[in-house]
């Protein structure tokens, strides 16, 4: 009887034994998948990055239904940084210019879980009336609510009010970390390295862009064209029409510059009323063609100025191009500058023939080509 008594407690101790490995195991991996999340997210540098890594990563690593997130964004940084995310992603992301939509989601500043109600549902899940329960984590730096992200299940007791959220509390201060130093670094480089009038890079940028692209043309053997655009007779534009006008003209040719190229060339505001751009895999012959194209488009260009009335302008520009195929010495620091430095210097001096043979027009440097409104590129390559 004793022995039959033992054998049950051992069978019972054994069965409880069982069940706690099991739990410790579970506890494990989900351990590792927070660990491994929390990596991903401190290995961030991109506030876009991060975005989509809560969006997208979250609801799969966790198995979510939607996942939709809240930033309080009072200086529009986030806003600009986040210019051009896919759009599913920018759908699951509402930005706050003021605090008070986001401090009534927590009256006491804590993490909430459970069952969600209709109204609260249509507003954390727009789009996705199947999520049942949820869990909703406020973002919080210095005290101060930065954000709020918001996890979606379709099962009804996927989050409940009776559970310890242990981890997800802690994932809460890194996300906040995280999207705070993105954001700031982010607007930092930005600061350093974009001109605030036209949004295009600037010089300082530009010197790293050229640097960049001639080594990078020795890679790929592949030739990298060069454009100087320099306003024609701009004082007289600030002269006629004020300052702000000249302002305005400058961010317009801006706004042109970004339309007219692609997302691989790289456009600087060099300095006051010129602009370079750099334009990889492109022989001369085509950056004869695509200044030509915008010497028409600046052309047609309408600005307006203060008071509203219509004037136009026109812009010259000169070409260069780099034949990496062509060059025979090393391709060590120095070479790197020299041939960067020739690249701009060529272009300018094109420039500056464009300008001496009457303006409103492009001038290559190896085609010494002068490309005007109705001549062929073949004549001016031929001339
Ligand atoms: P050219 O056809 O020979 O290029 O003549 P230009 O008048 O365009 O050239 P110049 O270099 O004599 O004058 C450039 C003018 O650009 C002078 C300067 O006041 C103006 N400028 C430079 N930076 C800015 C700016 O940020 N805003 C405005 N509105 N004007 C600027
Ligand atoms: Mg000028
Ligand atoms: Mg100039």
């Amino acid at each position: 009887m004793e022995r039959k008594t033992l054998q049950k407690q051992n069978e019972e101790l054994q069965r409880t034994i069982r069940m706690t490995v099991r739990r410790i195991e579970h506890n494990e991996t989900i351990l590792k998948r927070f660990f491994d999340v929390e990596l991903k997210l401190l290995a961030c540098n991109k506030l876009s990055d991060l975005i989509a890594l809560l969006l997208t990563d979250f609801k799969h690593t966790f198995k979510l239904s939607a996942v939709t997130l809240y930033l309080f964004d009072p200086d529009e940084l986030a806003k600009d940084l986040l210019i051009g995310i896919p759009a599913a992603h920018s759908k699951a992301l509402t930005l706050f210019k003021r605090p008070d939509e986001l401090n009534e989601l927590y009256p006491n500043s804590e993490l909430q879980a459970g069952e969600l109600s209709t109204g609260l549902r249509k507003l954390l899940f727009p789009d996705n009336p199947f999520v049942l329960s949820a869990a909703m984590l406020p973002l919080i730096r210095q005290d101060c609510l930065i954000g709020s992200l918001h996890l979606g299940a379709q099962d009804s007791d996927r989050y409940s009010i009776d559970y310890r959220y242990d981890y997800l509390s802690h994932l809460c201060s890194v996300i906040s970390v995280c999207i705070e130093n993105c954001i700031n670094q982010e607007s930092l480089q930005r600061l350093s390295t974009i001109d605030p009038l036209t949004g295009v890079h600037n010089r300082r940028a530009f010197s790293h862009d050229i640097a960049r692209e001639i080594n990078r043309a020795h890679r790929t053997q592949e030739q990298l064209s060069c454009l100087f655009v320099d306003i024609d007779h701009f004082k007289t534009i600030n002269d006629n029409y004020g300052h702000q006008t000249g302002d305005r003209a400058l961010r317009t040719l801006g706004n042109l510059l970004k339309e007219q190229f692609r997302k691989t060339d790289l456009i600087s505001r060099y300095g006051g009323e010129e602009f370079a751009v750099l334009l990889p895999s492109c022989s001369e012959k085509e950056a004869v063609c695509v200044a030509e194209n915008l010497r028409q488009a600046v052309e047609a260009l309408i600005i307006r100025d203060i008071e509203g009335s219509p004037f136009r302008l026109t812009a010259s520009i000169g070409t260069s191009t780099f034949a990496p195929a062509l060059v025979i010495e090393k391709r060590d620091d120095k070479a790197l500058r020299y041939q960067s430095e020739l690249l701009l210097k060529q272009a300018d001096f094109a420039l500056y023939e464009a300008k001496r043979s009457g303006r409103n027009r492009v001038f290559s440097h190896a085609l010494k080509a002068v490309r005007r409104e109705n001549e062929s590129i073949d004549q001016s390559v031929n001339g």
